[in-house]
């Protein structure tokens, strides 16, 4: 069998180089990353990818800024949640970080409902927003620089 190929994880959404590098643009980052180390090692809830994250196959590569904006909002993301079985388990849990205030949130779209959220700071009083959810990071392949080699052919 063939081993699988390695890939790398690219948060959503895709902020400018600014919003990225500040405390709720980072959070965001996490919070993203997460929610696909989840689904990709089949767990529900963070901690049950070890504090090592051992759980997370192999084949996905963190990046050492993901890895330290991980680590750094660890304990928030305890509180993210993804469905195994999309039939019977509850829906995902999400978050939602203003990118005004910093303040962040959770947030859930029941079953059969479009995922609409609001875009406007309720966390804050006069704050403008907007606020962010931190959807599921896509992910890439990693670039290969040469031809892989195949020990089959
Ligand atoms: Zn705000």
């Amino acid at each position: 069998m063939a081993p699988p190929k390695r890939y790398h994880l690219v948060p959503k959404p895709v902020l400018d180089e600014q919003a990225a590098a500040t405390p709720a643009g980072r959070l965001l980052a996490a919070a993203s990353i997460a929610s696909r180390l989840l689904q990709l090692a089949r767990v529900h809830r963070w901690h049950e990818l070890g504090r090592d994250l051992s759980a997370v196959p192999a084949h996905v590569m963190l990046e050492p800024d993901q890895a330290a904006a991980l680590a750094e909002h660890d304990e928030v993301l305890h509180q993210l949640y993804q469905p195994v079985d999309k039939d019977n388990d509850p829906p995902a849990v999400f978050l939602q970080v203003c990118l005004g205030c910093g303040s962040w949130s959770l947030a859930s779209t029941p079953r059969g409902k479009s995922g609409g959220t609001t875009k406007k700071c309720n966390l804050t009083l006069q704050c403008p927003g907007p606020t962010t959810k931190a959807s599921v990071a896509s992910t890439r392949p990693q670039i290969a620089l040469g031809k892989d080699k195949d020990p089959d052919a």
